[in-house]
């Protein structure tokens, strides 16, 4: 057995890669050993391992994930990759895949909470802030702060390491505890008369606001001690919105949709915003997608979310699903300017699938983070009939337990709309392998939209 120790993704890196060439399989190597790498390896043999992209970038991701087990799982991987399966990390099913992705999802959720939730201090001329990350994610997220906060100067400090900023050069040093945190509260205090300026009531619900900001960040976080009266005074406060800063507008999908709807924004003002949000970590890969159509259509069909070539070209509807959709509403003669289409979410969320980017679907929190701005394009534009293309767009805008199986067809009740209904994606329409199944389906889907087109052309 080797024993070997890594503190570093570059570490790991460099001595997998020695190990690979040497051809010691993953059971004969112990990532988490106390022994030395030892310089009795058998030599590596000559070359270089071809390795895939998608495995470096989410290997890198995982190398955060604060549990030594990773380095083990990495290297089997690897190896697996070399001497079994090319294409391994397509494979959904395969239990090494699968944690792998766990790896990459939590440490890409740990570092969009750190985006979200650190607040900074003035101390002197500098800014710090305290925060206790849940996986090592501070070098790979202190350069998002670098590029937000440049001209400042700043530190960040967590009980693993810190980061230190000086106008120019990011370095990084040793863990802060908690005790030792600057308790300066200047900037507390102007943190908590921003953050009562900028509380929505009319969107608060305690238990999304928990899940989103977990309570343990509460404690660095000084605006957490006002909510128990700001709820108390929500009514009133309803009304009383004021300026929000751009800065945390974009981490506020929720508050910035409703401010610009209290502005009557027209929809040109809301897809800029939509274009700068970073509500959630889906902004990070791809660009944003609004909807496209007549600012006045009776008619709007909600689909789920961008595909690659919708965020390639930048429109929603034009890869081979809104082909589809496009060919029934063109032999239905729909006139172009009767028709706004849109997504639940704007941003595509893709896996690497070899030279494909594969659709991936949205996470339920992340589609309730977008739905503000779904709402706010209906809202604005106030179609007469609303149709949910699929069941994330149902449940996202209709409800959570919305079926396809049992609603299909059917008009709902919704505050949304005159008439509210949900049919299937047109992207199920291709993914039905059998012929007569499905044309009977595209029937089905051809009949729903025709419905919904006759409706919105009734008074
Ligand atoms: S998916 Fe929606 S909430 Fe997330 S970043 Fe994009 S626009 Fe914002």
């Amino acid at each position: 057995m080797i024993f070997v120790q890594v503190a570093s993704f570059e570490e790991w890196r460099q001595k997998a890669r020695h190990l690979l060439l040497a051809r010691v399989p993953p059971a004969e190597v112990d990532w988490e050993g106390e022994g030395l790498f030892s310089e009795e390896l058998p030599a590596p043999e000559a070359g270089t391992p071809h390795v895939p992209k998608a495995f470096v970038e989410a290997a890198e991701c995982a190398a955060c994930f604060r549990e030594p087990r990773k380095w083990d799982l990495l290297y089997r991987i690897l190896w697996r990759i070399q001497h079994e399966n090319r294409q391994l990390l397509q494979v959904a099913s395969d239990e090494d895949v699968s944690a792998l992705r766990h790896m990459v999802d939590e440490v890409r959720r740990d570092s969009h909470k750190m985006k979200a939730f650190v607040r900074f201090r003035k101390l002197g001329d500098d800014y710090i802030a305290w925060h206790e990350q849940c996986h090592l994610v501070l070098e790979r997220t202190a350069p998002f702060f670098a590029r937000r906060f440049g001209p400042m100067r700043w530190a960040i400090l967590t009980p693993d390491r810190s980061a230190y900023w000086d106008g120019m050069d990011l370095r990084f040093g040793p863990g802060v505890p908690r005790s030792q945190a600057p308790s300066d509260d200047a900037m507390e205090e102007l943190w908590k008369t921003y953050y009562a300026n900028i509380f929505n009531p009319a969107r608060v619900k305690v238990a999304a606001m928990k899940a989103e900001m977990p309570v343990k960040y509460w404690k660095t976080m000084p605006e957490t001690a006002l909510i128990p009266g700001l709820l108390a005074g929500a009514e009133q406060r309803v009304r009383e919105m004021v300026q929000v800063e751009p800065i945390v507008l974009e981490e506020r999908p929720d508050l910035w949709a409703a401010r610009l709807l209290q502005a009557k924004a027209p929809l040109g003002e809301i897809a800029q915003a939509v274009s700068r949000c970073r509500g959630c970590e889906l902004c990070e890969k791809t660009h944003a997608v609004f909807g496209a159509g007549s600012h006045a259509a009776p008619l709007m069909l909600v689909g789920e979310q961008p595909g690659d070539q919708e965020d390639k070209q930048g429109k929603p509807f034009v890869g081979p699903a809104g082909q589809i959709l496009r060919q029934t509403l063109a032999a239905l003669r729909v006139p172009v300017e009767h028709v706004y289409l849109t997504n639940a979410v704007k941003h595509f969320h893709w896996e690497d699938k070899g030279k494909n980017r594969l659709h991936k679907r949205a996470s339920p929190t992340q589609i309730r983070i977008c739905r503000p701005w779904a709402e706010a394009e209906i809202q604005t534009i106030r179609p007469r009939v609303l149709v949910c293309l699929g069941v994330t767009a149902a449940q996202s805008l209709l409800r959570p337990d919305f079926r396809l199986t049992r609603q299909r067809g059917q008009l709902i009740e919704s505050p949304l709309a005159d008439k509210v209904l949900a049919t299937f994606h047109p992207s199920y329409l291709l993914r039905i392998p059998d012929p007569e199944e499905r044309a009977q389906q595209r029937a089905l889907f051809d009949q729903d939209i025709a419905l919904a087109y006759q409706l919105s052309l009734e008074a």
